[in-house]
């Protein structure tokens, strides 16, 4: 993989694609820097070498041109303490005083250019955008999983002006490492676990693993739909009625492909979406009119951790539960112990998706599992066998 460990960077403007896409309050302090953290290694690479770094980012979803709430200037000061080295800020991507603010760089800075998405074009792909972008470095280096599945200005287009100058960053290099670990070649058995609240949105990863795994456990609120297709009860339960037929499926695919599909045999109900509701537990198909599943039960959890804990290669997406609410955390919370358990015992595990990385440090997990992704719809697109065009861009 041509990432930049190799390569001296010595005196280049090094312009780095990193997602600094990170959440900020309402005084815009971060509250999560983690995505700021995992880009480090690359800036501090171009930095040791002796290279300018200028790193370019988006931030959130801003509809047409500068929002002071999306501006990337809020990052500015905590990179510079995380760095201990000074920051500078341009404010904009593209134009004279951004030329002007390159320009003025010695080796060993860092600038940070305003958010790309304040121009509609990166997010089109706009080749005369990209140029622009382009002009602004001698080397490209991408570094942002979080955006490798999307084909915007900044993260596939502009490598086009890098035919021989343009690199994978640490980061990203890692991400596409472990992924490939853990799909091209596993140690098995290869467990696979998916929740979450939908079958849609992970309906294709949900197919193409059946390919490649031993075991595929589904958790969450999907495991509902999969209880009615089984002609059980739900209650109140998440269901997408549209989507019982294609469980249904599913279920019989699994079994002609040989896979070991694992759903839930008890839950966890509540009569009411909120922590203090009064709770029940029951068969997952006979959850009691006026309840709602919320959490796997404890025979699941038993079921599924024996799994777990015989795999040598462990994906996961998805909590198994509301865990954000503390009475049904148990399941998720579980099934991420049984995750470091395997791993401590030699498994290689990997965690992505948003919402199972906030679990996975909800409950201190994070240095017990072997990898956790940064970006949740780049990973589900890799696992559904997609090719990333941030990918494809920096390879060809
Ligand atoms: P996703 O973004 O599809 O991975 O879904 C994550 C969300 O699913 C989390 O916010 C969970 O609270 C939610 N979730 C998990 N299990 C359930 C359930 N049984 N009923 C409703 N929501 C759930």
């Amino acid at each position: 993989m041509k990432n930049i460990s190799n390569i001296s960077l010595s005196g280049k403007r090094v312009l780095i694609r990193v997602d600094f896409n990170v959440p900020l309050d309402e005084y815009f302090k971060i509250t999560d820097d983690s995505r700021i953290q995992a880009a480090l290694p690359t800036i501090k690479k171009v930095l040791a070498d002796g290279g300018k770094a200028i790193i370019m980012s988006h931030l959130g979803r801003p509809k047409n041109g500068f929002e002071e709430r999306f501006s990337l200037k809020h990052t500015v000061k905590h990179l510079s303490d995380l760095l201990a080295t000074p920051v500078s800020f341009s404010s904009d991507c593209v134009g004279e005083n951004t030329i002007a603010d390159v320009e003025n760089m010695e080796n060993g800075d860092v600038l940070v250019l305003e958010n790309l998405r304040f121009y509609k074009e990166e997010k089109s792909g706009d080749i005369g955008f990209a140029k622009q972008l382009a002009n602004l470095g001698d080397v490209y280096v991408n570094d942002a999983f979080g955006t490798a599945h999307r084909a915007h200005a900044s993260t596939a287009i502009i490598a086009d002006y890098f035919p021989d100058n343009k690199y994978f960053g640490l980061l990203l290099s890692n991400e596409i490492s472990s992924l490939e670990k853990a799909l091209d070649n596993p140690e098995r058995p290869f467990t696979a676990i998916i929740g979450g609240a939908k079958i849609t949105g992970k309906i294709d990863v949900i197919t193409s693993l059946f390919d490649k795994v031993d075991n595929l456990i589904i958790g969450g609120g999907m495991a509902y739909t999969f209880a009615k297709a089984m002609g059980g009860s739900i209650g109140n339960s998440l269901v997408e009625d549209e989507k019982v037929a294609l469980a249904k499926t599913l279920i019989t695919d699994a079994k002609e492909k040989g896979v070991q599909l694992l759903l839930p045999s008890d839950s966890v109900n509540a009569d009411d979406f909120n922590n203090d509701a009064d709770i029940q537990s029951s068969a997952i198909t006979n959850v009691q009119n006026g309840f709602m599943g919320l959490d796997i039960g404890s025979e699941s959890i038993a079921h599924f951790s024996n799994a777990i804990l015989d795999s040598k290669t462990i994906i996961w997406n998805g909590p198994m539960g509301v865990f954000e609410m503390k009475n049904f955390a148990n399941g998720t919370k579980k099934i991420g112990e049984a995750i470091c358990e395997a791993t401590k015992n030699g498994a290689f595990s990997l965690v992505g998706g948003g919402d199972s990385v906030a679990a996975v440090k909800q409950f201190g997990f994070a240095d017990k599992v072997s990898y956790i992704s940064t970006g949740g719809g780049a990973m589900l697109e890799y696992l559904e066998g997609k090719e990333l065009p941030a990918v494809v861009a920096i390879q060809d």
